[in-house]
């Protein structure tokens, strides 16, 4: 399993389409980002790869990236300050560790769809949808090596 054959052509669809949907309930931005190898400890790995993809630039600091080491099988989540702010502490915590069960499963598209949209609802309660909402960071899913 490595990051190009880790999801099909499809279940890839189906998370942009799920990021998508969870974008037109929020103004927040989310964000997938998959590869092999995770050199470091995984959530300060994360914040870093957040940064070089520019998440942090968002007009409400409303970035979510999810962050998925394939063949490492380590996986972090990584809100901006905006929604730290307003989230409960043990969110991301709770979202990690549904998502590990998932994981451990081998539900892997189910278990990050599942991920997106449970925080597509959360930052829709703090960060609501606007009629002139702008897509500021793509929904496609990132790939690193
Ligand atoms: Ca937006
Ligand atoms: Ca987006």
């Amino acid at each position: 399993m490595n990051v190009r054959n880790f999801l099909s052509k499809a279940e890839e669809a189906k998370i942009v389409q799920t990021i998508k949907e969870g974008e037109l309930k929020t103004s927040g931005e989310i964000r997938v980002h998959l590869e092999n190898h995770c050199p470091t400890e995984t959530l300060q790995h994360a914040r870093t790869v957040f940064g070089e993809m520019g998440m942090h630039e968002t007009e409400e600091h409303t970035g979510v990236l999810l962050y998925i080491a394939v063949q490492d099988h380590k996986i972090a989540i990584v809100g901006d300050e905006g929604i730290n702010a307003k989230v409960p502490p043990d969110f991301w915590e709770c979202i990690i560790e549904q998502l590990t069960t998932d994981f451990k499963a081998e539900k892997y598209c189910e278990g990050i769809c599942t991920t997106l949209t449970t925080v597509a609802e959360e930052l829709s309660f703090h960060f609501p949808y606007k009629e002139d909402d702008i897509d500021e960071l793509p929904n496609d899913i990132s790939f690193g090596e």
